[in-house]
Protein backbone atom coordinates (compact mmCIF):
# COMPACT_ATOMS: atom_id res chain seq x y z
CA UNK A 1 0.00 0.00 0.00
CA UNK A 2 1.08 3.95 -0.35
CA UNK A 3 -0.14 6.28 2.40
CA UNK A 4 0.09 9.49 0.78
CA UNK A 5 0.44 10.90 3.99
CA UNK A 6 3.85 9.44 4.81
CA UNK A 7 4.93 11.13 2.34
CA UNK A 8 4.28 14.42 4.25
CA UNK A 9 7.01 13.30 7.14
CA UNK A 10 10.06 13.89 4.65
CA UNK A 11 11.50 17.50 4.97
CA UNK A 12 12.65 19.65 2.72
CA UNK A 13 14.29 23.11 2.34
CA UNK A 14 13.61 26.12 0.25
CA UNK A 15 16.53 26.80 -2.39
CA UNK A 16 16.72 28.99 -5.47
CA UNK A 17 18.54 26.84 -8.52
CA UNK A 18 20.22 28.95 -11.11
CA UNK A 19 22.13 28.31 -13.92
CA UNK A 20 22.99 30.12 -17.15
CA UNK A 21 23.14 28.91 -20.82
CA UNK A 22 25.01 31.41 -24.48
CA UNK A 23 24.54 34.12 -22.02
CA UNK A 24 21.20 33.74 -20.84
CA UNK A 25 20.63 33.16 -16.93
CA UNK A 26 17.27 31.54 -15.55
CA UNK A 27 16.45 30.49 -12.24
CA UNK A 28 13.72 28.40 -10.17
CA UNK A 29 12.82 27.45 -6.74
CA UNK A 30 13.71 23.56 -5.50
CA UNK A 31 12.99 21.77 -2.64
CA UNK A 32 15.22 18.88 -3.45
CA UNK A 33 19.12 20.34 -2.93
CA UNK A 34 20.90 17.97 -0.92
CA UNK A 35 24.60 17.36 0.37
CA UNK A 36 25.57 13.69 -0.52
CA UNK A 37 29.44 13.65 0.71
CA UNK A 38 31.94 15.80 2.41
CA UNK A 39 35.63 14.82 0.88
CA UNK A 40 34.98 15.96 -1.92
CA UNK A 41 31.85 18.46 -1.00
CA UNK A 42 29.39 16.95 -3.54
CA UNK A 43 25.69 17.93 -3.19
CA UNK A 44 22.85 16.60 -5.59
CA UNK A 45 20.04 18.54 -7.17
CA UNK A 46 16.77 17.49 -8.45
CA UNK A 47 14.74 19.25 -11.77
CA UNK A 48 11.87 18.47 -13.37
CA UNK A 49 12.74 18.09 -17.26
CA UNK A 50 10.68 20.50 -18.27
CA UNK A 51 11.73 23.69 -16.62
CA UNK A 52 13.77 25.96 -18.59
CA UNK A 53 16.48 25.45 -15.92
CA UNK A 54 16.74 21.81 -16.38
CA UNK A 55 17.73 22.53 -19.94
CA UNK A 56 20.02 25.41 -19.54
CA UNK A 57 21.61 23.03 -16.44
CA UNK A 58 22.30 20.37 -19.18
CA UNK A 59 24.09 22.54 -21.33
CA UNK A 60 26.47 24.47 -19.21
CA UNK A 61 27.01 22.13 -16.38
CA UNK A 62 26.62 24.88 -13.97
CA UNK A 63 24.21 25.49 -11.25
CA UNK A 64 23.97 27.91 -8.86
CA UNK A 65 22.44 27.72 -5.66
CA UNK A 66 20.82 30.21 -2.99
CA UNK A 67 19.50 29.04 0.26
CA UNK A 68 16.28 31.03 1.50
CA UNK A 69 15.95 32.42 4.86
CA UNK A 70 12.82 31.93 6.49
CA UNK A 71 11.68 35.46 6.33
CA UNK A 72 11.67 35.48 2.67
CA UNK A 73 8.08 36.83 1.48
CA UNK A 74 5.87 34.62 -0.23
CA UNK A 75 5.50 36.89 -3.21
CA UNK A 76 9.59 36.11 -3.95
CA UNK A 77 8.93 32.42 -3.79
CA UNK A 78 5.66 32.87 -6.10
CA UNK A 79 8.00 34.90 -8.57
CA UNK A 80 10.80 32.35 -8.95
CA UNK A 81 8.32 28.78 -8.39
CA UNK A 82 5.19 29.74 -9.92
CA UNK A 83 6.38 31.41 -13.21
CA UNK A 84 8.30 29.99 -16.06
CA UNK A 85 11.63 32.18 -17.18
CA UNK A 86 10.46 31.38 -20.99
CA UNK A 87 7.92 34.56 -19.83
CA UNK A 88 9.34 36.53 -17.92
CA UNK A 89 12.80 37.99 -16.82
CA UNK A 90 12.77 36.54 -13.02
CA UNK A 91 15.85 38.80 -12.18
CA UNK A 92 14.50 41.78 -13.09
CA UNK A 93 14.38 43.75 -9.82
CA UNK A 94 16.01 40.95 -8.27
CA UNK A 95 19.82 41.34 -6.49
CA UNK A 96 22.20 38.67 -7.99
CA UNK A 97 26.14 38.21 -8.82
CA UNK A 98 27.89 36.83 -11.94
CA UNK A 99 30.21 34.27 -10.20
CA UNK A 100 32.64 32.91 -12.68
CA UNK A 101 31.53 31.10 -15.84
CA UNK A 102 28.50 33.68 -15.88
CA UNK A 103 26.47 31.33 -13.13
CA UNK A 104 24.27 33.88 -11.55
CA UNK A 105 23.71 33.57 -7.80
CA UNK A 106 20.14 34.94 -6.08
CA UNK A 107 21.44 37.23 -3.25
CA UNK A 108 17.96 38.68 -2.10
CA UNK A 109 16.76 37.03 0.92
CA UNK A 110 19.72 34.31 0.53
CA UNK A 111 21.75 32.81 3.42
CA UNK A 112 24.32 30.93 1.92
CA UNK A 113 25.09 30.01 -1.37
CA UNK A 114 26.97 27.63 -3.94
CA UNK A 115 28.37 27.28 -7.29
CA UNK A 116 28.21 23.66 -8.64
CA UNK A 117 29.76 21.67 -11.45
CA UNK A 118 27.53 19.09 -12.49
CA UNK A 119 29.69 15.59 -12.43
CA UNK A 120 26.74 13.17 -13.29
CA UNK A 121 23.32 13.22 -14.30
CA UNK A 122 20.68 10.55 -13.48
CA UNK A 123 17.39 9.99 -15.56
CA UNK A 124 14.88 9.93 -13.05
CA UNK A 125 11.74 9.70 -15.71
CA UNK A 126 10.03 13.31 -15.02
CA UNK A 127 13.18 14.61 -13.27
CA UNK A 128 17.04 14.17 -13.74
CA UNK A 129 19.28 14.05 -10.98
CA UNK A 130 22.35 16.14 -10.85
CA UNK A 131 25.70 14.51 -9.72
CA UNK A 132 27.52 18.37 -8.52
CA UNK A 133 30.59 19.32 -7.04
CA UNK A 134 30.86 22.42 -5.07
CA UNK A 135 33.14 24.69 -6.53
CA UNK A 136 32.27 27.24 -4.69
CA UNK A 137 30.36 27.97 -0.74
CA UNK A 138 29.83 30.78 1.24
CA UNK A 139 27.65 31.64 4.09
CA UNK A 140 26.08 35.00 3.67
CA UNK A 141 23.98 35.26 6.84
CA UNK A 142 23.80 33.28 9.87
CA UNK A 143 19.92 32.89 10.29
CA UNK A 144 17.20 30.64 10.31
CA UNK A 145 16.54 28.62 6.34
CA UNK A 146 13.01 28.45 4.80
CA UNK A 147 12.26 24.94 5.24
CA UNK A 148 9.33 23.45 3.32
CA UNK A 149 7.47 22.83 6.31
CA UNK A 150 7.87 26.38 7.47
CA UNK A 151 6.21 27.47 4.15
CA UNK A 152 3.27 25.70 3.69
CA UNK A 153 2.19 25.69 7.72
CA UNK A 154 3.48 29.51 8.63
CA UNK A 155 3.53 31.34 4.76
CA UNK A 156 0.25 30.01 3.62
CA UNK A 157 -1.54 31.79 6.81
CA UNK A 158 -1.98 27.68 8.72
CA UNK A 159 -1.13 29.26 11.32
CA UNK A 160 -2.33 26.62 14.75
CA UNK A 161 -4.48 28.48 17.39
CA UNK A 162 -1.87 28.11 19.75
CA UNK A 163 1.03 30.39 17.34
CA UNK A 164 1.07 34.24 18.76
CA UNK A 165 0.17 34.78 15.58
CA UNK A 166 -3.03 33.22 15.11
CA UNK A 167 -5.90 35.83 14.10
CA UNK A 168 -9.22 34.79 14.75
CA UNK A 169 -12.05 35.62 12.62
CA UNK A 170 -14.15 37.55 14.34
CA UNK A 171 -16.56 38.81 10.69
CA UNK A 172 -18.64 36.46 10.78
CA UNK A 173 -21.51 39.22 9.17
CA UNK A 174 -21.94 36.84 6.51
CA UNK A 175 -22.25 33.07 6.58
CA UNK A 176 -18.79 31.57 5.47
CA UNK A 177 -19.88 29.11 3.13
CA UNK A 178 -22.34 32.18 1.30
CA UNK A 179 -19.06 34.66 0.65
CA UNK A 180 -17.49 34.19 -2.71
CA UNK A 181 -14.24 32.90 -3.59
CA UNK A 182 -11.19 33.68 -6.42
CA UNK A 183 -9.23 31.83 -7.84
CA UNK A 184 -5.36 32.59 -8.79
CA UNK A 185 -5.01 31.56 -12.58
CA UNK A 186 -1.23 31.28 -12.10
CA UNK A 187 -1.11 28.91 -8.97
CA UNK A 188 -4.39 28.15 -7.84
CA UNK A 189 -4.71 29.75 -4.79
CA UNK A 190 -7.70 30.72 -3.82
CA UNK A 191 -8.85 34.01 -2.14
CA UNK A 192 -11.34 33.45 0.47
CA UNK A 193 -13.62 36.50 1.74
CA UNK A 194 -14.30 34.17 5.12
CA UNK A 195 -10.86 34.48 5.43
CA UNK A 196 -9.40 37.30 3.96
CA UNK A 197 -5.47 37.86 3.53
CA UNK A 198 -4.09 38.74 7.25
CA UNK A 199 -0.91 39.11 6.16
CA UNK A 200 -1.03 41.56 3.58
CA UNK A 201 -3.82 43.61 5.83
CA UNK A 202 -6.53 42.17 4.15
CA UNK A 203 -8.97 41.74 7.18
CA UNK A 204 -11.51 38.39 7.15
CA UNK A 205 -14.49 39.66 5.36
CA UNK A 206 -13.03 41.84 3.09
CA UNK A 207 -15.02 40.90 -0.40
CA UNK A 208 -12.95 40.59 -3.12
CA UNK A 209 -14.12 43.73 -5.07
CA UNK A 210 -12.43 45.28 -1.90
CA UNK A 211 -9.08 44.88 -1.83
CA UNK A 212 -6.69 47.62 -2.88
CA UNK A 213 -5.62 47.01 -6.79
CA UNK A 214 -1.94 46.89 -5.82
CA UNK A 215 -2.26 43.76 -3.63
CA UNK A 216 -1.14 40.33 -5.17
CA UNK A 217 -1.33 36.73 -4.85
CA UNK A 218 0.23 35.99 -0.95
CA UNK A 219 1.85 32.89 -3.45
CA UNK A 220 3.24 33.60 -6.86
CA UNK A 221 2.72 37.29 -6.70
CA UNK A 222 0.40 37.55 -9.60
CA UNK A 223 -1.80 40.78 -10.31
CA UNK A 224 -5.58 41.05 -9.32
CA UNK A 225 -6.97 40.47 -12.57
CA UNK A 226 -5.44 37.15 -12.73
CA UNK A 227 -8.20 36.01 -9.99
CA UNK A 228 -11.45 34.14 -12.01
CA UNK A 229 -14.59 33.87 -9.32
CA UNK A 230 -15.48 30.46 -8.53
CA UNK A 231 -18.33 30.61 -5.88
FE1 LIG B 1 -1.11 32.88 -7.51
Amino acid sequence: MIDNKSFYKLSYGLYIVSSVSEGKKNAQIANTVFQITSDPFMLAVSINKQNLTHEYIQKSKLIGISVLSEETPMDFVGKFGFKSGRDTDKFSGVSFKTLDSGVPVVLDNAISCFKLHVEKEIDVLTHTIFICKVLNAELLKDTEQLTYKYYQDIKRGKTPKTAPTYIENKNNFLPVNDMPKYKCSVCGYIYNSAVGDPDAGIPAGTLFEDIPNDWVCPICGATKDKFKKII
